[in-house]
């Protein structure tokens, strides 16, 4: 690892995932345009969202994080962002009113574009082509000309991020995220599963809206019932594009990324000494780090001393993605390295990435299997005495059917109605809502 950081430095060291760019030429074309655009985000609110994630880590708040596994130019519209931003708050509330702890919302979203991907080909009907690695590189559609990654779409994934971002920041400062509002819609989400047990939860929160106007406070009023902060991370894969959104913080001269307020790492780019931990270890953002079952505790203490030397809380959330029967196997260790060694984390589960099989042909998850890796996630971290601090969802606002099962219960023949994901499969918003519940039921215990 060198000892310098700068922007650039990853580039002299072994990377993964790198895209086949015929054009080099217009390659660095783009990377020199984007490095003079506009940040995204600021650093002020990066050190913000960093100060809610310390609380998390002290077991005084819980992490939201979802939304598409990738985002694509074609479904980019200012109806799926409502209806993602509708059903991530009211995720949001049913989590707040069962953890009766604040809860710091971080959307997958407003720069999800890059995938890595298990093969670097796909084979159709004989045919082999290079694969679909995200619409900020190439296109979906099974054709040689789609499949050539296009430097172009770097910077159409940075005006369709800053286009999401600025409707995203209206709803969450314009009234839109009203806490009335989220808990009417709940309500109609409740009706429709002809649940008693949702009924008797959403009650309660209807009990306590009520008994604070009764007390005065009204959501017109106050304005933290009124409006929410709202963050937005991705996955930092595609490094000359993150290179080209860092900048320098006038106020404090560090390093941010600029492309999204948190930014995390894959389970398949998080080799030590490598390219994607040598750019993160230098901007100041909160970082994730996705842990799948082949990371060794030695290795994420080693990962921890080069991306949080400091120990700073807030800095670092681990994200752990094991499938519903491996977390029993392989969380406990992890946790015991973290706490012997007296580290600062937020532990978060991420109980999609390895939960999914094929099913009728398609990609899928089953509901149960996703809820079983939560639940077991709450076992362990009950058994550690640890604080499990959030959650990080694939989910969208829109009725799909992706993953199988949840109250209204999609089956392996409806997969086909509509499986829209450019990548991997997502929760609808039924059966995001639906996890919620059963996640706040699980931390009220
Ligand atoms: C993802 O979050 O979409 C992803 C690819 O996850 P992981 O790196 O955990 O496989
Ligand atoms: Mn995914």
């Amino acid at each position: 690892m060198p000892t310098t950081w700068k922007p650039d430095s990853w580039r002299a060291l072994p990377i993964e995932q790198v895209p086949d760019y015929p054009d080099q030429a217009a390659l660095a074309a783009v990377e020199a345009h984007l490095s003079s655009y506009p940040p995204l985000v600021f650093a002020g609110e990066a050190r913000k969202l960093k100060k809610s994630l310390a609380k998390v880590a002290a077991g005084e708040a819980f992490l939201l994080q979802g939304g598409d596994c990738a985002e694509s130019f074609a479904e980019h519209g200012a109806d799926n962002i409502r209806d993602f931003f509708r059903v991530f708050l009211q995720m949001a509330v049913v989590l707040t009113y069962g953890a009766a702890q604040p809860v710091v919302k971080v959307g997958r979203i407003a720069g999800q574009f890059a995938k890595p991907r298990s093969k670097s080909t796909e084979t159709i009907d004989g045919v082999e082509l290079p694969s679909y690695r995200g619409d900020i590189i190439n296109g979906m559609d099974f054709t040689p000309e789609s499949r050539i990654p296009d430097p172009q779409r770097q910077e159409m994934a940075y005006r369709q991020s800053a286009a999401t971002l600025n409707l995203l920041r209206a709803f969450a400062g314009g009234g839109y995220a009203n806490l009335d509002n989220v808990h009417k819609w709940t309500l109609g989400f409740v009706k429709g599963t002809q649940s008693s047990r949702y009924q008797e939860y959403a009650d309660r929160i209807t009990e306590s809206l009520a008994f604070m106007r009764a007390c005065g406070v009204h959501p017109e009023s106050v304005s933290e019932m009124r409006t929410t902060d709202f963050y937005t991370s991705h996955e930092a894969l595609l490094l000359g594009y993150e290179q080209a959104l860092t900048r320098v913080d006038s106020t404090t001269g560090d390093w941010y990324g600029t492309s999204g307020h948190m930014i995390w790492i894959g389970d398949r780019t998080r080799q030590p000494g490598h390219a994607h931990i040598e750019y993160c270890r230098g901007i100041k953002n909160p970082i994730g780090l996705k842990c799948g079952p082949s990371l060794a505790p030695d290795e994420l203490i080693r990962l921890i001393d080069t991306l949080n030397p400091d120990n700073e809380p807030g800095r670092l959330t681990l994200i752990t993605r094991y499938g519903a029967d491996k977390v029993g196997d392989y969380l406990p260790a992890l946790i015991r390295a973290v706490q012997r060694e007296g580290r600062s984390v937020v532990w978060s589960c991420d109980p999609m990435h390895g939960n999914t099989i094929t099913l009728n042909s398609y990609k899928t998850r089953p509901f149960d299997r996703i809820l079983k890796e939560v639940g077991a996630f709450f076992d362990v971290h009950a058994a550690e005495g640890t604080h499990p601090g959030g959650i990080h969802v694939e989910m969208t606002g829109r009725d799909v059917t992706e993953c199988t099962g949840g109250a209204v219960a999609i089956s392996g023949e409806q997969l086909s109605d509509r499986y829209h994901s450019h990548c991997d499969p997502r929760l609808n918003a039924d059966q995001a809502l639906e996890l919620a519940f059963l996640v706040a039921e699980r931390i009220k215990k």
